[in-house]
């Protein structure tokens, strides 16, 4: 495996193979990498001829009061995983590479970036959309893969490669969980033994919500409310946002017909927390509202 640290060595690299016709995958990530990134590695390696994984603690995403200083880097382990599942390149550009002196586009998806995340954590979406589009323009990969995890995020990668025609595949693949349902993510590891062990509520919370769309209820009040309740079982959980959404647009639903995401954000302490559960219903019609 090569590791490669400047955006020329990285696009130089891409271009003779895809000169040669090889099909090159791609799996963007922050690092500490953890199964949920590993179930990713693994389908693209599947799905590509080589592989490049990237490792970037993007600054552009993280807001002055977030976590970017202790965000984990365990870079010798990160690049022992991407060794062992057959990666060809680990790239772990530096911040003043990808944002030179004098850098200044941004690109922005404003629908999609504005509920939920985009608006508990303003800028972030234009970091994400921004890094993608960079990274993307870089390694040019024919495919690309996202976790499900961050529902949001792959929304609106999805969309920008659409709207800006940039030629990428993108998978999306589903939440890689412990075996309590906590969502796997890089994070975790600073959760305190009483916060990991009431974490998996919000999973369980979405599950009820699930379980009572699959049961046939469609009165999103009704889903939001015993969503609600399963969290009041660790009155320590902060509870930002519980929602049952469009699953394509994001917005929040009135009423559940044959489609819908239910869409959860907690914090516990100074961890924050987001997941979330697709639901299908054959046979019925969704309706917006709010
Ligand atoms: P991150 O390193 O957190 O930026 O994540 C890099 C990629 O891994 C993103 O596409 C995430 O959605 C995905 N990912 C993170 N956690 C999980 C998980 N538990 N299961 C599946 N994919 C995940």
């Amino acid at each position: 495996m090569k590791t490669i640290r400047t955006t020329r060595a990285m696009a130089a690299w891409s271009e003779r193979l895809r000169r040669e016709g090889v099909t090159i995958g791609f799996v963007p990530t922050m690092g500490a990498l953890h199964d949920g990134h590993r179930s990713l590695i693994r389908a693209a390696r599947l799905r590509s001829d080589a592989l490049v994984v990237s490792i970037f603690v993007n600054p552009s995403q993280f807001s002055p009061t977030e976590d970017l200083s202790t965000y984990p880097r365990p870079i010798t382990n990160d690049r022992a995983l991407c060794r062992e599942e057959g990666v060809d390149v680990c790239f772990e550009p530096t911040a003043q590479a990808l944002y030179p002196q004098g850098f200044q586009t941004i690109v922005t998806v404003p629908a999609l970036a504005r509920r939920w995340e985009g608006a508990a954590r303003p800028h972030h979406f234009t970091g994400v959309a921004t890094v993608v589009t960079k990274l993307f323009g870089i390694v040019r990969p024919n495919l690309a893969l996202f976790g499900q995890k961050d529902y949001q995020q792959a929304a609106l990668v999805r969309q920008l490669v659409e709207d800006l025609n940039l030629g990428v595949a993108i998978q999306v693949r589903p939440t890689v969980r412990e075996r309590d349902g906590l969502a796997m993510s890089s994070r975790n590891i600073y959760l305190s033994a009483d916060e990991r062990r009431i974490a998996p509520l919000l999973f369980q919370a979405l599950r009820a919500g699930q379980e009572m769309i699959e049961g046939g209820i469609s009165d999103v009040a009704m889903i939001e409310q015993i969503m609600c309740q399963t969290m009041e079982q660790a009155p320590t959980i902060h509870v930002e946002y519980l929602a049952v959404c469009d699953p394509n647009s994001l917005e929040p639903l009135s009423v559940v017909a044959d489609r819908a995401v239910l869409l959860g954000a907690v914090r516990l302490g100074s961890i924050r927390l987001i997941d979330n559960r697709p639901v299908k219903i054959p046979g019925r019609k969704s309706r917006t509202t709010r």
